[in-house]
């Protein structure tokens, strides 16, 4: 007879479930089909993983534990139910409080320790405070500003990355001679206090059109603070699943930077929007031309093919079923309709896969901006609906632009060009849109939901 399996191999067989089901996690989240799956994955991980933690034998008193859990149900319940435009700025806050976590455990974790530390341990030890204490920071300040509790504009100075890096460099210097010489505990407030400014002074400069690579870029930084923190609690679990995290949001801040084509550097040192050229101001005066929703349904009829460019706009006006009326109207009469997906389109990745795929719209009809972007001059009507920057042609045309450069969708190449918003106002980025200006854009003013909606009466009523 074989004896049960003691505590200690639970654990582990928790711990090895739950690295593989992050893993397959990740592999289901890469493509909206398998996503929901992914989730699901995901939560079913942690759930292992902290199972097998509490299990421990080093747990002496639960009480702690159940406090900090009833702490956690009463901020992360009302967090999970923000609406999903606020998912960026919710996920900004998830990000401060995990690097705040991993700050308070490395600063306990040294206390504890200090002034016998190992070397390899210090550094570590620093390597999870230094980017906890930055991540936290500057993830508060990444979720003020896509709250617009703070100003989206970059506020820059002179000799600001100088500052910056010099102040890095000496929390790198504290760090280095703790390593060397961990009794010196005066030093260790330098590691853990210079970091949390240098996260604030980190995103000040950073504009809103930079917003997702900098969220992706904390996501991984605190990924990379999260495994630090594996080697110093001695945990395999943590070191796997803060490298699967680290790495992840790196490669979805390459993704991110390549899609708004800037480099890191650029990105963290460049500035993005922070000249603002005369006329580009977030108010235009000028209003474009403008049409009726039944003008609209009589254009959209009589087209063969057209192109539909979501953005934050359908997100905030919960259009997505509505857009889907849309699609099977026009379908349903034989006009070809196609969705080009901007990669930073709305406020998250994948934001209008997700809010398109709720609405059951097939995903082989969503393209990307590469893939659409050659069918756009044989389109006859690009329809925008409450995108703005993504669509902006002044970043291939115009070099002087703040966003020159970034990759657009060129729907400025369609026969007409036709955008459903509220007003003249520009997008997340700030800067005027001479889109709206052109002599084949049709400005369609209204919210979102309403004015698909309409579209799709009318084309009801002319069918009838
Ligand atoms: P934008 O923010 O550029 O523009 C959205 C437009 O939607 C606005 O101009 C607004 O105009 C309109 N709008 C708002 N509410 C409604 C409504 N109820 N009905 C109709 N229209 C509405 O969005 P894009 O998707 O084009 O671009 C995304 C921007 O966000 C980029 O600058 C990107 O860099 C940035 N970003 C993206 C993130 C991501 O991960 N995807 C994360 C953070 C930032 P009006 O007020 O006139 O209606």
């Amino acid at each position: 007879m074989t004896a049960a399996p003691g505590r200690e191999q639970l654990i582990e067989v928790a711990y090895l479930a739950a690295t593989a089901l992050f893993i397959l996690s990740l592999k289901w989240l890469g493509s909206p089909a398998t996503a929901r799956r992914g989730v699901r994955c995901g939560e079913l991980g942690m759930l292992l993983a902290v199972g097998g933690t509490l299990l421990h034998h080093g747990i002496v008193d639960y009480k702690w534990i159940a406090a900090a859990l009833a702490l956690g149900v009463i901020i992360g319940t009302p967090l999970g139910r923000v609406q999903m435009t606020a998912v960026p700025q919710r996920t900004a806050l998830s990000h401060a409080f995990g690097a705040l976590c991993v700050t308070l455990v490395g600063t306990a974790e040294f206390y504890l320790r200090a002034p016998d530390v190992p070397r390899f341990m210090m550094a570590v030890l620093a390597l999870e405070v230094i980017l906890g204490s930055l991540t936290f920071t500057g993830s508060l300040m990444a979720a003020g500003k896509l709250q617009e509790i703070l100003p989206q504009r970059p506020i820059t100075y002179r000799g600001q990355n100088v500052v910056n890096l010099a102040l890095l460099a000496v929390a790198l210097g504290a760090a280095a001679y703790l390593v060397h010489r961990p009794g010196q505990t005066q030093l260790f407030p330098a590691v853990v206090g210079i970091p949390l400014l240098f996260g604030v002074l980190m995103i000040i400069p950073i504009g809103g059109a930079d917003m997702p690579t900098v969220i992706s870029l904390l996501n991984s930084y605190a990924g990379l603070a999260a495994a630090a923190m594996g080697f110093v609690l001695d945990s395999k679990l943590l070191i796997i699943a803060g490298a699967l995290d680290g790495a992840s949001g790196f490669i979805l801040s390459v993704n991110m930077s390549k899609a708004m084509n800037r480099s890191f550097s650029n990105v963290l040192f460049g500035a993005f929007g922070q000249e603002q050229p005369a006329g580009a101001s977030a108010q235009p005066e000028r209003s474009g031309r403008s049409a009726t929703p039944e003008e609209a349904a009589t254009i959209l009829a009589a087209a063969n093919r057209v192109v539909i460019v979501p953005g934050y706009g359908m997100a905030v006006a919960q259009a997505q079923h509505k857009v889907r009326e849309l699609y099977d109207a026009l379908t349903k009469r034989g006009v070809e309709v196609k969705f080009g997906i901007h990669p930073v389109a709305g406020r998250m990745p994948g934001h209008m896969n997700v809010l398109l795929a709720e609405a059951d719209i097939p995903y082989d009809k969503l393209l990307d901006m590469d893939e659409i972007n050659g069918d756009l001059p044989q389109t006859d009507v690009a329809l925008v609906i409450g995108a703005n920057d993504v669509t902006n042609p002044a970043a291939r045309n115009d070099a002087s632009s703040p966003i020159y450069g970034m990759p657009i969708l060129d729907v400025d190449r369609a026969r007409t060009v036709m955008v459903i918003k509220r007003s003249m106002a520009a997008g997340f980025a700030g800067i005027a849109n001479p889109l709206y200006y052109l002599d084949k854009t049709l400005m369609l003013f209204g919210d979102a939901r309403s004015f698909v909606g309409a579209i799709v009466r009318e084309l009801a009523g002319a069918q009838g």
